[in-house]
Order: structure tokens, then sequence, then C-alpha cells
């Protein structure tokens, strides 16, 4: 073509990376792997494939882990974590910066090796994923520099494992080895199946940066490599991203293994237009949202609602922009669009599309070159759907954009937050007064105000709801691969003298008081009509209490959800409350004393109700003292960091200590906002539940703490296993903290859980250290670009 028909056509020209520099190194390997294990590859052994989707050719086969090769992974990372973290933070700092060099070094082999293995365009493997690989080790050299004074009173968790997905398989990796090896734990990572070769380079870079043996390992398999890392009994922390069918699996999985557990999964994000939008902006905004990676992104803004007065001008511009997206070879520079990972979910995705048409939604997909061969799927815009249907409501994990209508912003925020998933959100209006009203009422881990998949390593990323928990980035991040040093020296809790046992006696004693139940700011009869005993330490009857059921927990949570204005009030006036609880507490402090006194059989009353008025007026102090932050990212303009509250959290509360157990727990939740269902210690329930005449003299509203006794396994199992619980707090036996892990799965719910283990109330930090803020908020990020 000559330079005038070039001018006048305006056609792009190809412009191909060349792939020769990372077919070179696939030679050297003899385009054949093994496991990276203790700081060496294994001999390959059981082979799968790994392919270019773009063309079908096979790049290379790689190597499947059994149990041996995981347990040989595990055991180099045991071996591997006490000198790893005693080296201290700088000394890790020097590696992690070491290898974040080493990272801009090869970034081009990188970048070339992650397009031909995914698919993705070498424009976003090049300038989006490479470059925030290197931040995130840049990022974290800076933490693992500065451990001991940000963390003070914590420790590495131990052993980490990790399974990665395959749509930013270094990224993903980098988010996970990052923050782990700054914390001082050694890791275990599995790369997906599709997209297992960037990471066997990476390591490569380890050997290259004298990283200690086996501080990372590095297997490849298939999703049961996966199950036999994360199931592994000596792997202390299991991070995972990817689908929420397989997080549930995990929660399933590890439940009572005390671990800890980070899930990064699905999302159906909105992206809300408003009709004061710049809607050319917005345009390109959408092309960022769902056409990035073709939209195998979990945060893709795959979900499109606009308002209804500029929904034809908006569709059309789609419509129109559509037709200029450029799909093909991802090494070509000037391609929008790259391949779908694998024909198995191109396939997913033309299903989930037909089933959407079936459904009723109409379909455009642009008149355009479409590639021969490989492994593509066109872009594609599903509209005139409604919020119920499936395309709404499931990932399609494609190029796939659906999109429907609002007429108010309350309509807007109500249909966003009508979904499972909880993982981000876009907020598109010229009024910052709309745009930053709306942003907080969305239920998303990250909120992006005329912007969107703006990602960075010092702005923590993580979901609401089915999306997962744990944050990934950020100080947040960082405390996901911490313990506190106490946790290690914890006995196992005491098992006492079973209520339930004593109930075979005989009632001889009448008592004059029968305590009720405490739902929605009133004192209840149990729905069931019956009392259960309670019997002091030597058998004799000292209180009843209601025999509450499923159906008074049903009352409890319903009566926690309806308190939502708690959560409104401004953080003065919970803190107000808070000092008022403990005031009027103080007022009967002898009264409470006597009663724990009575349960114990003890003498020591007295202080544990000095100990519970303190904690209450350290929960009233910090009500309005646990800011958000501001992130410094790299953007023009902020990125906020905002504790929200969990919403309804159950508690059920630890035996020792059996009141200052229960205001430890329940005064941080409400403190912050939430609501609170609390079932008081099994067998010393009484000064608990006398709590509520406590609250009910000091101004706390209806609903906001709500008290159920009863069979205390029963009660807690129907309390995890209710939707419209956001959080399980649970201190009791291991036995009782797996059983909530495993039935917390139903909505992902939030656990926090002893696993067995007794702390020391009376302590400060074990009884109210910075976990209790973490447990009882979750951060959102709001990322507010600024400028004309
Ligand atoms: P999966 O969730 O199945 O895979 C993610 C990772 O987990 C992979 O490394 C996978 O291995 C591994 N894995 C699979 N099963 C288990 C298990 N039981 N225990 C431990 N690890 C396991 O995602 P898929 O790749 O199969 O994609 C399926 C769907 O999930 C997509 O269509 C999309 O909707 C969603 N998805 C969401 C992502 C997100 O970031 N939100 C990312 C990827 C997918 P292997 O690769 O060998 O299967």
């Amino acid at each position: 073509m000559d330079i005038m028909t070039a001018f006048k056509t305006m056609d792009y020209g190809p412009a191909p990376e060349s792939a020769a520099e990372a077919q070179a190194w696939l030679e050297r390997h003899d385009y054949t792997f093994g496991h990276f294990i203790n700081g060496a590859f294994t001999t390959p052994n059981d082979l799968f494939e790994t392919r270019n989707p773009a063309t079908g050719e096979v790049l290379a086969q790689v190597s499947t882990a059994g149990e041996d090769e995981v347990n040989a992974a595990v055991t180099a990372a045991r071996q591997a974590q006490p000198d790893w973290e005693s080296l201290g933070g700088p000394k890790r700092a020097r590696f992690l910066y070491a290898l974040a060099r080493l990272v801009q070094k090869n970034s081009r082999l990188l970048a070339v090796l992650e397009t031909l293995d995914n698919g993705k365009p070498i424009r976003e493997s090049r300038d989006i994923d490479i470059p925030l690989v290197a931040r995130h080790f840049y990022h974290h050299a800076g933490w693992a520099q500065l451990l001991e004074a940000e963390f003070p009173h914590h420790q590495a968790v131990g052993v980490a494992g990790q399974v990665i997905p395959w749509n930013f398989p270094l990224l993903m990796l980098a988010w996970k080895i990052a923050p782990a090896l700054a914390a001082g734990n050694t890791v275990v990572l599995k790369p997906a199946e599709y997209t297992p070769l960037t990471a066997l380079l990476f390591a490569e870079l380890c050997v290259q940066a004298g990283l200690p043996k086996g501080v990372v390992n590095i297997v490849t398999g298939m999703g049961a490599t996966g199950a036999e890392i994360s199931g592994h009994p000596d792997v202390n922390k299991v991070a995972f991203t990817g689908s929420t069918e397989v997080g549930r699996i995990i929660r399933r999985q590890t439940a009572g293994q005390g671990k800890k557990l980070t899930l990064e999964l699905g999302g159906k994000s909105p992206f809300i237009v408003f009709d004061d939008a710049d809607l050319d902006g917005a345009v390109e905004g959408l092309v960022d949202a769902i056409w990035f990676n073709q939209g195998q992104v979990c945060c893709a803004g795959s979900r499109l609602l606009v308002q209804e007065s500029v929904a034809d001008k908006l569709l059309a511009k789609i419509r129109a922009r559509m037709g200029k997206l450029r799909v093909g070879a991802p090494l070509d520079k000037s391609i929008d669009i790259g391949a779908i990972v694998d024909p198995v979910q191109r396939n997913q995705i033309a299903d989930r599309v037909a089933a959407g048409v079936a459904e009723g939604a109409e379909i455009f997909q642009p008149d355009i070159a479409m590639p021969e061969g490989g492994c593509f799927y066109p872009p594609t815009l599903l509209y005139n759907t409604e919020p119920a249907m499936t395309v709404a409501q499931e990932e399609i994990f494609g190029p796939v954009l659906v999109s429907m209508t609002f007429r108010t912003p309350e309509e807007a925020v109500q249909i966003a937050n009508n979904s499972r998933y909880g993982l981000a959100a876009s907020v598109w209006s010229e009024n910052v007064n709309l745009a930053l009203d709306v942003a907080p009422r969305l239920k998303a881990g990250i909120v992006w105000v005329n912007g969107t998949n703006m990602f960075d390593a010092a702005a923590g990323f993580g979901g609401y709801r089915e999306s997962g928990y744990g944050r990934e980035g950020g100080r947040e991040g960082m405390f996901e691969y911490l313990k506190p040093r106490y946790a290690s020296a914890l006995k196992p809790v005491k098992l006492v003298l079973n209520n339930e046992a004593h109930m075979q006696q005989k009632l001889t004693t009448s008592v004059d008081q029968t305590r009720k139940l405490y739902i929605g700011g009133k004192q209840a009869r149990p729905d069931g009509g019956y009392d259960r005993p309670v019997f002091g330490p030597k058998g004799a009857l000292i209180g009843q209490v209601g025999e509450g059921n499923r159906k008074d927990i049903r009352n409890a949570v319903e009566a926690a959800a309806n308190a939502g204005a708690w959560a409104k009030t401004t953080a003065h006036n919970r803190a107000q409350v808070l000092y008022y609880i403990a005031e009027n507490l103080s007022l009967r402090a002898d009264e409470f004393a006597q009663t724990l006194n009575t349960m114990s059989g003890g003498s020591d009353g007295d202080d544990e109700v000095r100990a519970g008025i303190d904690r209450l007026f350290h929960w009233a102090a910090w009500a309005d003292k646990y800011d958000g932050a501001v992130h410094s990212v790299p953007i023009r303009g902020v990125a906020l960091a905002m504790h929200e509250p969990m919403g309804v959290i159950g508690i059920a509360a630890p035996d020792e200590a059996p009141l200052l157990g229960f205001l430890s727990l329940v005064a941080p939740a409400i403190a912050f906002g939430n609501r609170v269902v609390a079932l008081p210690s099994a067998h010393q329930p009484l000064a608990a539940l006398d709590m509520y005449q406590v609250f009910e003299t000091s101004d706390l509203p209806g609903g906001v703490v709500n008290i159920v006794t009863g069979n205390r396994d029963a009660l807690t199992r129907t309390l995890t296993e209710h939707g419209n619980v956001d959080a399980m707090w649970y201190f009791g036996s291991s036995e009782g903290s797996a059983m909530v892990e495993a039935a917390s799965t139903g909505n992902l719910k939030r656990t926090w859980v002893n696993d067995g283990f007794a702390r020391d109330w009376f302590d400060a930090t074990q009884g109210a250290g910075c976990e209790f803020r973490r447990a009882a908020t979750q951060v959102k990020n709001i990322w507010v670009p600024y400028g004309e």
C-alpha cells in the first residue's frame, strides 16, 4: 500500500510484536517444564499441554503435580519459613526490590509470553499487567522494610498456599506472592492450567534474585492440584482467586483447619451512567470496563445501568464505538480485543449469550472483521434486559455487555445492589454531589467515579458479599498475611461443665426470675414458649433463660436488618450511646458482679465488671477515630479508603469471661455501625442477658443489639446459615469453629472464629486489639480522578 492510499483509508497496518525471544526461552526449556520446588526445577512428569489461544498451537508441555509434588513443595516452604522470617523485614525488602527490578528488566519477554499463553492484547500485557506486577513488588518491598514499625505485635502466618486464575496470570501471582514474602511467609503457588508459563519464568527470576531455596515454590496442574494445596494440613494460609463456585468448595474444604483464608471471587459489577454524565467519556470507560482483557475480568463493568432519558443516545454511541473495535492477533499492537483463553470458555460465553437471548434480551454484535481460526468472540451488547434475567445476574466472563435502564438515583442503587456479588462499581456523572452520594451506597469493595478498572498496589482490592473476602494490596492486604504474635501462645478453651448435662437433673428449686430474649429493643418470650434452666457450679438452679429456636433467630435477624439507621447515625452519636451504656452498667456494677460470682462460684466478678466498663469506654473512644485513608495511587485524583460496617453480625460469645467477652465483641461491632444478634455464653448467660436492661435505659435503638439464648450450637448454625447475616463471630469449641466455617458458605459470610483457643479477654491486645476493628468493618476504596 502506498502512503496516499494509507492516508485516505486511515486503516491500521499490522504492527506485530516479535515472539522470537519468548520462543527462544521455550526452546531453551525444550518446550517442557517440571515444577519449581526448593529452588530448582523437577524432572518433568505427567505432562499436559498449554496452548496459544489465538492460534491453537501448543506452546509447551507442563507437569501435573499430585500429592507427592505438593507435599515436597509444602515441605520445602515449611523448612525455609523460619529463616526467611527471621531475616527481618529490611533484608527481605532487598529481595522484593530485586524481583521488581528483574520484572522490569524482563518486562518485554514477560509481556509477550503472557500474551502468547493467555491471548490478551500485547498492549495490555505490556502497558498494564507487567508494570503493575513490578509496582506490586516495589510497593511490598516497602512494606517489608516498614513491617516491624507498622505492624507491631504481628508475625508471619507461615506457609501460604496460593491458587490463581488465568485472566491475569502474572499479576495475580504478584498480588499473592509479594505481600506473602514481605510479611515473612513462604509460598506454594499454582498457576491456572491454561496459563502456567509466566509463573515458570518468574521462578527463574527468583533464582536470579538469589531468593533462598524453598521461599517460593511453583507447582503446575489442574484443579485437583489446587485442592491438594488448599487442603494441605501444613499450609497455614490459603489465598484464592477464581470462581465463586470453587471459592465455596475451598471454604468448605478448609473449615476447621485453622487456616487464614482470602477469597477473591466473581462479580457482576454495575457501570452506572447518569443523564448528566460525559457520554463520550462513559463510552470510552465502557471499552475499558468490558472489552479490556476480552471481558475476562472479575471486576468487569458487565452490567450497564443507564438513566432512561439518555439510554437511546448512549446505546447509539456504544454501537458506533463497537463497530470500531479491532479483534485480532493479540501480538498485534493495534488490536483492542484478543483471544478468549480457551475454547471451553468461548463456548461457555456463547451458551450464556444464547440463554440471554432465549430469555428475551436483544443482541447487537457489530459487523467487524473477525480473525479466521483461533479462539475469538465478538464484542456483544445485550439490551432490553431485566435485572432478574440470568445474564444480568451471573458472570458471563467474556466481552458481553448487558444493558438496562433506571429512572432515579434510588433505582440505580437498588438495581446495582440487586446482585449476590459486590466486587466493583463504576459511577458516571459530572455532578460530584450525586456521584459521591451514590458511591457509599453501593455494595462493592471498589467504586470508580468517572473511571473504571483502576488498580494500584497501594489500594486494597477485594469484594463484598459473594465476591469474597480479604483485600489484596495496601495496608489492609498486608494484614491478610500476618497474625497477632499472641496467637501462637494461646491454649485450648477449657471444657466447661455442659449445661445440657445438668438439664437431665430434676428441677428441685424454683427461681423467681426468668430472663427473656431481647429482640428489636423488646424483651420477648421465646417462640416455643419453653425456658431452660441455668445451674451454678455446684449444680444449684440459679436462673432460667428462654429456649430460643430458629424462629427467634429469624426474628432477631429481621430486627437487626431493620435497624440499618444505626449505620447512618454519626459516629459521635454511637460513641455517646456506648458511654451511656458504660455509665449505666457502672451504676449497677455490684449487682452484675454478684451475678457473675453466682454463676462462677468465684469472687472476682467485680474485676470483670470493671474491665467490661473499661471496654465500653474503649470502644466509645474508638467509634469516631477509626478513620479511613487517602491512598497514594498514581492518578490525578484520590483513592479514598472508607471503613464501612459489615452489616448484621452474629456473635457467639465465649464461655470464659461471660460478661467481658460478650461486651468485648458486641461493643466494637456496634461502635462501627453494625447490628448484632448475640448468643451469650452457653453455661453462664445471665450477666450478658441482664445487659438488656442496661441497653433499654441507654438510648440504644431497638434492633441494634439482639440477644437470644437456647441451644447454642443449634442457634449458632441457624445464625451462620442465615442469608441476611453478613458476618459470624464465634468463640467456643474447635468443633463449633469448624461448623461455623462450613456453614458460612451459603452467602460466603465473613467468619471470625477462635479455633477452640481461649484468649485472655482482660488483656488489651487480645481483648480489644486492632483485629476487632478490622473484623467489624470492611474497606471500600472509592477512586475519584479529577481535572477537566
Ligand atoms: P476456577 O475458579 O475453576 O479456577 C481458578 C483456579 O483454581 C485455577 O488455578 C484452578 O485450576 C483452581 N481450582 C479449580 N478447582 C479447584 C479446587 N477444587 N480447589 C483448589 N483449586 C481449584 O475458574 P475457571 O478457570 O475454571 O473458570 C471458570 C469460571 O470462573 C469462569 O468462566 C469465570 O466465570 C470464573 N472466573 C472468575 C475469575 C475471577 O477473577 N473472578 C477468574 C477466573 C475465572 P485449573 O485452572 O487447573 O482449573
